[in-house]
């Protein structure tokens, strides 16, 4: 409310590129389809350069850096780097602060950059309009990613980077063609405008509509629609929640993109050490939220209202003794249950840990063997050298 009242400086040069990039797709995409036609090869640079942008911002920008969800080596943090920043987001510095923002003080109108509770609109594209307090740079955050190399030269000479990528892809194939206007058109203006607003949705749409199968602590919401236009980000119940493993959703089934890049990438050695959340959690997870569920539809008074209509007020006391015993019991397993698994989950760590060190000793020794071997044929080697010259000396005293 505050930040409505304040009305903060519009911030122009966001303004003016959201607005121009977003009427010169509406209405010169249409135009040139009219009047020229696109072709097929306009439409495979569009649906490529788009993909690569979306998937840099949500494999690199959002789940390697804003998240740690897992490691990559340089070659592939540059390309991350590189594509991200044809998507016009700003560097990775300046998103990830404000996506760590959003995620510790998510719908906090105060604190979260994009909170859902400033409504759709806000969410979505007018919190980056004005000069609101809460989208202010802070990288205190961000310290861990300020000693990323790669983030520190892509902050650094974001605007000429930026530049670069947008221009360069569709004047290259403009050049090669002489079609330099349809692949500015579909490559470059309506690629972005994609771009920015499958990002945008993670922000407002994912936060309003949905499933909550996780949590109900916060307005993110698990979106099937919204994961097949965003290269899996729909399932954002779950990645607020789980906002550590690289996967957003974790079925089979899940349509998610960015996980299986990240997957596949981890096959031939560009990513490694990719974090999932133990299943048991995700399982608690999950039933504390059916309990919960449980529990507001038993204290509704319309649907209590109407159950004791349907089988009488009588049975209504038994059925009601019975189910709130049910509950309870519930309750309680679900507890136990909890509690011996941080025991025997804790021991299993700490036995894995030690495995793993025996296994790191016994490579070490591995190593060492094979170390001293050498060294032992290096003396027999000399030794051989040495022979061969005294007999030679011996040779020339005769
Ligand atoms: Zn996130
Ligand atoms: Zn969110």
């Amino acid at each position: 409310m505050l930040l409505k009242q304040a009305k903060p400086k519009i911030v122009w040069s966001t303004a003016l590129l959201l607005g121009i990039t977003g009427l010169t797709a509406l209405i010169a995409v249409p135009w040139y389809e009219l009047t020229v036609g696109f072709e097929w090869t306009h439409w495979l640079a569009f649906t490529i350069f788009a993909a690569s942008n979306g998937l840099a911002i949500t494999a690199g920008y959002h789940r390697l850096w804003a998240h740690n969800t897992y490691k990559a080596r340089p070659v592939m943090r540059l390309l991350l780097a590189l594509l991200g920043a044809a998507s016009l987001q700003n560097s990775i510095l300046v998103w990830c602060s404000q996506h760590r923002r959003h995620h510790r003080h998510v719908d906090d109108n105060q604190n979260d950059p994009y909170s859902a509770n400033l409504g759709l609109w806000f969410s979505h594209i007018g919190w980056m309009l004005r000069e609101y307090p809460n989208g202010a740079d802070d990288f205190s955050n961000v310290k861990d990613l300020q000693r990323d190399k790669i983030v520190q030269w892509q902050h650094k000479h974001y605007y000429s980077i930026a530049l670069i990528m947008n221009i360069a892809p569709p004047l290259i194939l403009g050049a090669i063609t002489g079609q330099y206007l349809a692949y500015f058109l579909l490559m470059g203006v309506l690629r972005l405008v994609y771009s920015h607003h499958t990002t945008f949705f993670i922000n407002s749409l994912a936060h309003f509509w949905g499933r909550q199968p996780y949590t109900s602590d916060n307005t993110a919401r698990d979106n099937d629609f919204l994961a097949l236009l965003t290269y899996g980000e729909g399932y954002h119940n779950y990645h607020h929640i789980f906002q550590n493993d690289y996967r957003n959703g974790i079925r089979w089934f899940h349509y998610d993109p960015t996980k299986w890049l990240i997957k596949a990438s981890s096959w031939v050695g560009l990513s490694y050490d990719l974090r999932v959340t133990p299943k048991f959690k995700i399982r608690q997870a999950m039933v504390t939220r059916q309990l919960e569920i449980a529990n507001d539809k038993l204290t509704n008074p319309t649907l209590i209202n109407t159950i004791k209509q349907r089988i009488g007020t009588i049975e209504y006391v038994q059925w009601r003794a019975a189910i709130d015993k049910q509950m309870a019991h519930e309750q309680q397993q679900l507890t136990e249950l909890m509690n011996e698994w941080k025991t025997i989950h804790a021991r299993w760590v700490l036995i894995k840990r030690e495995q793993l060190a025996v296994a790191k000793q016994s490579m070490e020794a591995s190593l060492d063997f094979h170390n001293l071997k050498h060294k032992l044929k290096e003396l027999e080697f000399s030794l051989v050298q040495q022979y061969r010259r005294v007999s030679y000396v011996n040779g020339v005293l005769s």
